[in-house]
């Protein structure tokens, strides 16, 4: 397939709100391609070269890029940095560039016959080059490589190469809607999309799952299994707010975890040769290469896929120690002075894969006797604190010990024959009960920030207020849920300012709001925010069309920011606006 229709594709997205026309509009161009470019068109319509596990990025700098469209359009570096201050997106600023390019004496030679018809594998093979070049003087052959490409293609074509760099198609396309519309363009039928969710689930790779999709078929794609290194996306938890309901919810028997306040991980193991993923499916391996250790030390097995939270542990008063200091682990340099520093114990509680097969659809109990064959424990290593539980009183005596051992609450797991480890999916199998922050509201809420107002005053220069959202899964949209502005510390505000580029004029495509924000941000940062209570809200969209009134969402009062950036959840890993709706519901 020729890139340059890939393109047409991605424009026509682009100009569309409604999913369901999306879901055609991308099968309609997917079904044109064949069984060897599938994977790459896929990775590259999510903005990816390769799967998050792997941890090439292609995303550079933007003063680079600039650069190499100053290059490529033989324009001045500054007017193309007006042009990208004004339009806020290095891919219109490039279509413009492109489509008024003049013929400067330096680009005499790419007039339009010089215009090349590049296949999407070979842009791929291209960018992939530009992410590889690493060392001494790569930046100038970066600048280099993207300028002798973008004086190559059309307009339209480097207004996506741009976006590719800059690390967001903005095409409002993510993964759901991907599968979907492969499932429609291979199997005619967008239903079909809960097989090909299923194989994504358990191995995070979409060029993997098209590419076998497209190849074999839809029956291969029934039978794909977990591999090793193949990160599988985690399972997650609902909510309940009283012991009666942990209780209810299982039917009179459970089983209690302790819920440790650390990050979550997915260990793989094969022989000597161990990989660690967070909660995102990110490959943090090269952060923790003493849990590295510690997991070849306690093995028993030589292959395996467990999981549990790491947490900094204080080996003296043999103590968990609060988030905030293992989240300083998660830094890329320095790493032995924080190994020294932050000590951490790892707590697990699962089992995926081990004896070549996968555990998944094992029941919890049976996964959990594995554990104990594969792993022994060490001074680092440890299960997770557990417990079966059969009444209310049981369940709050756990509770409290939990609270006291310095955990964040306690996790409910079922014990029945169907407790099969649900991957990527939030299920009623496992259940969290937290503890309050002595408010009202004894829950948190993990929170997307969507937009954000600059700040007066001591804040001026930075982001002061900032528009908070969930995630409703059915949908693949962010929903408003409350504005914050108060409990950031100065550090914070430097960090999200640092962090949080502005989005180009308008909101993003995938954001449901009615209020208006002077900044939008592409979907990033997830932050813990507490409150006084949930109230329905004419202004907020959270859960609307789910209540009474269609003109209702839901709001929260109050809120604070409890000190916890989540940055190993991904945005689409934030609190759901289900969820809230059945917090608001037993409040
Ligand atoms: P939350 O982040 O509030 O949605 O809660 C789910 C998270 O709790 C999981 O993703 C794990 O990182 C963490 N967790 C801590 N202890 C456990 C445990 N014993 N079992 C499962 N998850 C746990």
């Amino acid at each position: 397939m020729k890139f340059k229709d890939l393109c047409q594709c991605y424009f026509r997205l682009e100009n569309t709100q409604k999913k369901l026309e999306m879901v055609d509009i991308l099968a309609e161009t997917l079904a044109k391609a064949n069984e060897k470019e599938i994977g790459k068109i896929s990775l590259l319509t999510l903005g990816k070269l390769y799967p998050d596990f792997v941890g090439i990025e292609l995303m550079l700098a933007e003063k680079m890029a600039t650069k190499a469209l100053a290059l490529a359009t033989g324009k001045s570096e500054k007017s193309v940095q007006n042009l990208l201050d004004e339009t806020g997106d290095l891919g219109k600023a490039a279509h413009k560039l492109l489509e008024n390019k003049t013929q400067s004496t330096l680009l005499a030679f790419t007039n339009q016959q010089e215009i090349e018809q590049y296949e999407v594998q070979e842009i791929w093979g291209i960018l992939d080059n530009i992410a590889k070049t690493t060392g001494e003087g790569s930046s100038d052959k970066k600048i280099r490589f993207l300028s002798g490409l973008l004086s190559k293609v059309t307009s339209l074509e480097a207004r996506y190469i741009s976006r590719l760099i800059a690390g967001n198609l903005r095409t409002g396309v993510a993964a759901q809607l991907l599968l979907e519309a492969l499932s429609k363009a291979k199997t005619g039928n967008r239903e079909n999309k809960e097989f090909l969710e299923r194989a994504y689930n358990r191995c995070s790779d979409i060029e993997y799952v098209s590419t076998t999709l497209f190849a074999k078929g839809l029956e291969a794609v029934k039978q794909v299994e977990v591999k090793l290194f193949s990160p599988i996306k985690v399972m997650l938890a609902q909510r309940v707010s009283s012991s009666e309901e942990l209780l209810e919810r299982f039917k009179g028997t459970c089983a209690l975890e302790y819920k440790y306040d650390g990050l979550r991980v997915q260990i793989h193991k094969k022989n000597k040769d161990v990989k660690l993923f967070s909660r995102s499916t990110e490959n943090i391996t090269n952060q923790f290469p003493d849990v590295i250790e510690f997991i070849n030390d306690s093995s028993l097995d030589d292959e395996f896929i467990i999981e549990g939270e790491i947490v900094a542990f204080d080996h003296d008063k043999e103590s968990i120690l609060p988030f905030q200091h293992v989240s300083q682990r998660k830094r890329k340099h320095d790493i032995d002075q924080k190994i020294a520093e932050v000590p951490v114990r790892v707590y697990l509680f699962d089992v995926l894969y081990s004896d070549s097969k996968s555990k998944l659809d094992s029941p919890y109990l049976e996964r959990r006797e594995n554990l104990k064959e594969i792993i022994e424990e060490s001074k680092e290593i440890k299960f997770s604190h557990q417990t079966i539980a059969e009444n209310a009183d049981e369940i709050d005596d756990f509770f409290h010990q939990a609270i006291k051992d310095s955990c964040e609450g306690i996790m409910g797991k079922s014990v029945g024959k169907d407790s099969v480890y649900q991957a990527g999916a939030r299920g009623w199998n496992w259940v969290k009960y937290k503890a309050g922050y002595d408010a009202q509201l004894s829950d948190s809420f993990d929170l997307v920030i969507m937009g954000a107002e600059y700040g007066k005053g001591k804040r001026a220069g930075k982001y002061g207020a900032f528009l908070l959202g969930c995630y409703d899964e059915i949908e693949g949209v962010y929903q408003t849920f409350t504005k914050i502005g108060t409990g950031f510390s100065d550090e914070d505000l430097d960090f999200f300012f640092k962090e949080l580029k502005p989005f180009e004029r308008d909101k993003p495509k995938e954001f449901q709001s009615d209020i208006e924000s002077s900044i939008w941000f592409n979907p990033k940062i997830v932050i813990e925010v507490t409150g006084d209570e949930i109230t329905r809200s004419q202004l907020h969209t959270c859960s609307r069309g789910l209540m009474e009134s269609d003109l209702e969402g839901l709001a929260l009062r109050f809120p604070r920011f409890t000190g916890k950036i989540v940055d190993d959840k991904a945005p689409e890993q934030a609190t759901t606006n289900d969820e809230i709706r059945t917090i608001y519901l037993n409040q």
